[in-house]
Parts: structure tokens; C-alpha cells; sequence
């Protein structure tokens, strides 16, 4: 069963050109992909549209065969609460601790005390941030501050994590560290979906790849087809 479908989508926003025009793909349970294209090229649309940040104009977004147009009121903030998001700019809480960031998903999901200790430790070693859980997101460099945010998309294990260009503000090695982590992190069955605007550094990754341009779908290329340059 495929965790999310886009059939047909088109997206207009008011005045505007379409910024996503009769895209359709999907994404397996487990599966990591990208999206890439140019600044303008819709992925921030796309994943807009998967957090119901926004709406389609036409066609339908199915998260677990279920599709996302039924989902209104109160049950927004249960979908979002499946769709794991990590920020460019990471929105850690300032004034809290790395480990408290990262418990916040459990916290709100009404997790235990003992079991919320346990996950969020786990999940800060295995991210490398263990000796740093009672720092303050401003001790840490821009690198672990993006691993922080990781951790905390992660930890409540969420059937979808998204991310919109997670490496923006990262130099090139910091860059391919993180969507390392993005393919080695999530739990087996978590599908993970990158935008990135960065195509080298995508290719470099050999997963999956969506190429928007000017809101249309031009290309899915499997990993086994991808061509270094
Ligand atoms: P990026 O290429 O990094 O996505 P953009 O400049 O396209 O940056 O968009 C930045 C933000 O501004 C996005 O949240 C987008 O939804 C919003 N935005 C982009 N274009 C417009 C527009 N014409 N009118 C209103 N909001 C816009
Ligand atoms: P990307 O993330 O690939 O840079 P976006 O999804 O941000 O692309 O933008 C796709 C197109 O939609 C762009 O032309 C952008 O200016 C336009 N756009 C994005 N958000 C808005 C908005 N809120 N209102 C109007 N136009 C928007």
C-alpha cells in the first residue's frame, strides 16, 4: 500500500500561474525519495499540500489511501501529528532544552514520562547529540541544531517524514551528513521525502528522484537510472 499518492494534482494559488500542474506519483511504505527542480518549481506547493498547509485546486492527495480533502477541523491537527517535518531553519524552541525539543511530539501525544526519557535518549544517541541533551538549541552549531530537528521529526515514528530543503543554510560536507541521516534514521517502514534544489548533491544520495519544472512533473527517475554530472 502505497503511505502517499498524488493523483492529478494541480494547485493554482489566487492571481497566480499554477504552481503544481496534473502531478501524479507514489511513494511506498519505507521508500526515501527527492524532490528537486528550481526555486519556483512547486516542491514547497508539494509539500504543502501533504502537511494541508494548503489545498489542491484539482485532483487529490491520498495519505494512506486516505484522501486528504475529508480531512478538516479537528482532524488536521491529528494528520499532522502522522506527517513528520523537518525546517530549514529547524523551529527549535529556544528557550527549551535539546532534549526537551525533541521529547515535544511524545509530550503531545500524551506518551509517559519513563517511556518519553527512554526514546528521546535513544534517539540523540543515534544522532550523536547524547552529551548535549541539556544544552540550549543557541550552544549548538548549525549542524547539530538541523540534527536536533531530525530527532525530533523522528521520534514518534511517524509513517511520513518531509523535509524543505534541510540543508539550505549547511556547507556542502555538513549537507551530505544530514540527508545521510535522512536515509539512515527514520525506522524501517518510515518513507521520507526531501525537497532539495541542490541536484548534485541529490544524485549523490542515489535514491529515488521527482524533477518538478514550472509546476509539471518531468521526471521520476529510479536510483539504478541516475546519471552523475
Ligand atoms: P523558495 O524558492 O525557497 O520556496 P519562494 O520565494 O518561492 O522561496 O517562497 C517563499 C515563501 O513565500 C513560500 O512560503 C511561498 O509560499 C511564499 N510565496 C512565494 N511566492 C509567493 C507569491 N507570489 N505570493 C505570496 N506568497 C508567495
Ligand atoms: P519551490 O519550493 O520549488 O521554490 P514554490 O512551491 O514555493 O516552489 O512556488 C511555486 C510557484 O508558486 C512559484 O511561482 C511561487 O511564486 C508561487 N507561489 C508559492 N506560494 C504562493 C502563494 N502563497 N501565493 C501565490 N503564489 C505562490
Amino acid at each position: 500500500m502505497p503511505v502517499l499518492r498524488f493523483d492529478n494534482v494541480s494547485k493554482l494559488y489566487p492571481g497566480g500561474h499554477a504552481a503544481l500542474s496534473e502531478v501524479g506519483f507514489a511513494v511506498d511504505a519505507g521508500e526515501m525519495l527527492f524532490v528537486t527542480g528550481h526555486s519556483g518549481a512547486g516542491k514547497s506547493t508539494l509539500l504543502k499540500l501533504i502537511q494541508l498547509a494548503e489545498r489542491p485546486s484539482r485532483g487529490a492527495v491520498l495519505f494512506e489511501e486516505r484522501n486528504l480533502a475529508k480531512v478538516r477541523g479537528g482532524r488536521i491537527a491529528r494528520h499532522r501529528r502522522d506527517v513528520g517535518v523537518v525546517y530549514q531553519n529547524h523551529q527549535l524552541l529556544m528557550d527549551r532544552s535539546v532534549a526537551e525539543n525533541v521529547a515535544l511530539p511524545l509530550v503531545l501525544r500524551g506518551m509517559k514520562r519513563a517511556e518519553i526519557g527512554k526514546r528521546v535518549r535513544s534517539i540523540l544517541g543515534r544522532v550523536g547529540l547524547e552529551a548535549r541533551a541539556n544544552a540550549l538549541p543557541t550552544q549548538l552549531s548549525a549542524g547539530e541544531q538541523q540534527r536536533v530537528g531530525i530527532a525530533r521529526a523522528v521520534v514518534a515514528e511517524p509513517p511520513l517524514l518531509i523535509a524543505d530543503e534541510p540543508t539550505g543554510n549547511l556547507d556542502p560536507t555538513l549537507s551530505a551528513e544530514i540527508m545521510a541521516l535522512f536515509a539512515a534514521l527514520p525506522e524501517r517502514g518510515t518513507s521520507v521525502l526531501v525537497a532539495s534544489h541542490d541536484l548534485a548533491l541529490v544524485k549523490r544520495m542515489r535514491k529515488r528522484v521527482l524533477v518538478l519544472d514550472h509546476g509539471r512533473l518531468v521526471d521520476d527517475i529510479a536510483p539504478e537510472d541516475l546519471v552523475d554530472g
